[in-house]
């Protein structure tokens, strides 16, 4: 089925289960699909489940039940170093606080992926100044992080999620620490590499950074909320 074929995720029926003194269903049915080079805004409250998703999207954290295909590969039940060299391989991560080595410079830590591949320092450090140089921040090269604004840390984190060659990046929260117009200048980077056609899928709950993504889905209470539902609600305010 041609559609099929063009997701690079496609979950079904995925629930999850915190366990517990009080076991929390986090998860309770999710069904979603996202084609190859999607811009995509997962929305929800806080609490609704969002980080979950996508930790198990990005093989983090498993699930109890139902099927999430990934770039074609079932990932279920995987051992540790499978499912590390699918991450690896596969995704690139950006989270809201950064997560960059603080005694590190830019292109250290935009390098560090490389080492993990067995990849000789000379030829990790060239492609991560050829990344830095595509984010516009060649000139931070040897800075420290706090030594470089929180948008220039994000951009320095976008360029170590790009530098293994994903197939696709999962963000959460990339903006959650960012003021409005550096926020900006992160979403317009996503948009030019999506425009390039890096398929990418940013949680959120901030609806200006939804906007900007090509399709917001929307979760709540541990399920995917259907378009028509939003449309109702909508025109209900
Ligand atoms: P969001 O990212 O949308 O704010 P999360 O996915 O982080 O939501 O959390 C969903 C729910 O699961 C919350 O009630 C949270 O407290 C709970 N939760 C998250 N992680 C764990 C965990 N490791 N163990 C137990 N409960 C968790
Ligand atoms: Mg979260």
């Amino acid at each position: 089925m041609q559609q099929s074929e063009e997701a690079i995720l496609r979950l079904t029926d995925i629930n999850k289960t915190y366990g517990g003194a009080v076991p929390l269903h986090v998860l309770k049915g999710i069904n979603l699909e996202i084609r190859r080079g999607e811009l995509v805004s997962i929305m929800g409250a806080s609490g609704s489940g969002k980080s979950t998703l996508l930790n198990i999207l990005g093989i983090l954290d498993s699930y109890d039940s139902g099927e999430y295909y990934l770039n074609g590969v079932l990932v279920k039940d995987l051992t540790e170093n499978r499912a590390a060299e699918l991450r690896n391989r596969l995704i690139g991560f950006v989270f809201q606080s950064f997560n960059l080595i603080s005694y590190k410079n830019a292109v250290e830590n935009v390098a560090l992926p490389l080492f993990y591949q067995g990849i000789s320092r000379r030829k990790r450090n060239k492609l991560a100044m050829e990344q830095l140089e595509r984010m516009g921040l060649g000139d931070r090269a040897h800075h420290l992080p706090g030594e470089m604004s929180g948008g220039q840390k994000q951009r320095v984190a976008i360029a170590r999620a790009l530098i293994t060659n994903p197939a696709i990046i999962l963000a959460d929260e990339p903006t959650g620490a960012l003021d409005s117009k550096t926020s900006r200048d992160v979403m317009a980077t996503f948009r030019s590499l999506n425009d390039e056609g890096m398929t990418i899928l940013i949680v959120t709950h901030d609806p200006g950074v939804g906007a900007q993504t090509d399709r917001i889905i929307r979760i709540s209470d541990g399920l995917i909320v259907p378009d028509y539902e939003m449309k109702t609600q909508s025109g209900d305010v």
